[in-house]
């Protein structure tokens, strides 16, 4: 069998159901999602049953993607759509989503957010089963589960067929009358509830509601499926009861700031992640700058936290992307230059604080200190919005092999040496947990703990090591 790349999604879904504009409204769904995946976008759609799935993906941004008459093309009241960004070698226009197929239950389509961690013995299992893959992504194995004849006693529902995935999914699937949305029992991803007029809408994230005008209903809650046809809504609970697992670096880094998630605000958590730094590593200084995007709320909160002036000294070029999406060394290299640049004139001879909501490599800390000293910071001390990664991510997030995770390399002591800072200092556990105002119990914390939700066997450790040991990584190499 060819070797799938099981290490990827860091997507977003959406899906309509009952609009007259379905593909036209997934399409500003994906653009307000298009911080969860920045290589390829697609929407499936339909006009109703017995009408066939018009589908139109292509490699690149939500912009660029879809053009008028894609929209027109897409006709019809129901639809779903994906954005996507996957590790190199599964960045091609085949993985995109969403993936659909004419089964014997007639058409069916999805969209994936999330890694399934049984993948591997799945597709094993359906390929001796005779089942030809066209992909090598996670996601095909739930488009081919669901597609099943029900030959199996546990798949007496065909949603029952979920019951075999274990690991992170938060899908959307429609079907010729119905629209589904479904959380993994661990509720790992997220996945909301809308309604714009008539039309119910699902949405990795609540953003999306925003630009829409729709009215946010309810997150669905782990283990749900929630089934939308003609007759209304219908929850079933397929899955057994698992503890929940909720991605805490979706609040940290991930989501977008203007979401909820769990009716919590992610730039207001962030604020508070910001605070509880401020109060675990005070610093004497004049001004603290954060590295944004991603470090503004936590260094709006560390600032009010101690009363030192805010200064977002780095401008951030919006054009360029996010560093980390970029799948060629090429570009890496060229994104992490022109992202940022400093204004020198108000550092020159400061003591600086900068603040960002993590370390992976060590690159964007260490180049920024390095632009900080160039421009005559008299001291420079890093602050950063959580615990220290060390641990890799089967859920969903990807992060580098743990031995290139900058926190697995130096002591605490060391790293500031390294990065070329007069101190470090991350958040702890607790305090990240306190800033969300949620139950620690509910968090997935693996990637800082290394205790994962759900247990595995090593051979599975090892085949995911060796996987991530094959690929170029996504993050900038250490400069
Ligand atoms: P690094 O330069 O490798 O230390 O990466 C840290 C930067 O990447 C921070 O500014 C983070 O906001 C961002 N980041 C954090 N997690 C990820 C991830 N999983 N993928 C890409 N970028 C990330």
């Amino acid at each position: 069998m060819t070797s799938p790349n099981y290490p990827s999604h860091e997507c977003g879904v959406f899906a309509v159901y009952g609009h007259p504009n379905a593909a036209l409204l997934s399409y500003y769904g994906l653009f307000a999602l298009q911080h969860r995946g920045q290589e390829s976008a697609g929407i499936v759609a339909h006009a109703g049953a017995q009408t066939s799935f018009r589908s139109v993906k292509r490699m690149g941004l939500v912009s660029q993607i879809f053009k008028e008459k894609d929209l027109e093309e897409l006709a019809g009241s129901y639809a779903i759509g994906h954005v996507r960004y996957s590790t190199t070698g599964s960045s091609n226009l085949l993985n995109a989503q969403p993936l659909s197929a004419n089964t014997s239950r007639g058409q069916l389509a999805i969209a994936h957010n999330g890694n399934l961690i049984n993948a591997l013995s799945l597709r094993l299992d359906l390929e001796k089963r005779g089942a030809i893959f066209q992909t090598t992504s996670d996601s095909e194995i739930i488009l081919l589960l669901l597609a099943q004849p029900i030959l199996k006693p546990e798949a007496t529902h065909p949603l029952g067929a979920l019951r075999q995935l274990e690991g992170a999914f938060s899908l959307v699937i429609m079907g010729e009358r119905e629209i589904i949305g479904v959380r993994d029992p661990h509720g790992f991803r997220p996945l909301s509830l809308g309604k714009l007029d008539n039309a119910w809408i699902l949405s990795s994230e609540t953003c999306a509601f925003d630009l829409l005008g729709a009215d946010f209903v309810r997150d669905l809650e782990p283990g749900e499926a929630l089934i939308i046809n003609e007759s209304g809504l219908h929850s079933e609970f397929p899955f057994q009861t698992k503890r929940e697992s909720f991605c805490i670096f979706e609040y940290i880094y991930f989501a977008r700031p203007d979401s909820n998630l769990r009716n919590i605000n992610v730039s207001q958590t962030r604020v508070r992640l910001g605070q509880e730094l401020a109060r675990l590593h005070p610093v004497d200084a004049d001004l603290v700058v954060p590295i944004p995007d991603s470090g503004i709320y936590g260094a709006l909160g560390f600032s009010e936290e101690l009363k030192i002036p805010y200064q977002p000294a780095f401008v951030r070029n919006h054009y360029v992307g996010r560093t980390f999406i970029e799948p060629t060394q090429l570009m890496r290299d060229f994104s992490v230059r022109v992202k940022l640049n400093l204004i020198e004139s108000y550092v020159k001879g400061k003591r600086v604080v900068i603040v960002d909501d993590s370390i992976v490599r060590g690159t964007t800390a260490r180049n920024r200190v390095i632009n900080l000293r160039q421009a005559g910071a008299r001291e420079v001390h890093l602050r950063i919005t959580c615990s220290p990664h060390r641990h890799a991510c089967y859920y969903g997030i990807d992060f580098p092999n743990p031995k290139d995770l900058i926190a697995n390399e130096y002591s605490m002591e060391d790293l500031a040496a390294y990065l070329g800072a007069d101190s470090v200092g991350y958040l702890d556990i607790e305090g990240m947990v306190r800033a969300t105002r949620l139950p620690k119990e509910s968090f997935c914390l693996a990637c800082f703990t290394g205790e994962y939700p759900i247990p595995f066997d090593t051979s599975f450790d090892k085949f995911m090591m060796e996987e991530q040991e094959n690929r170029t990584s996504f993050l900038p190499e250490r400069a």
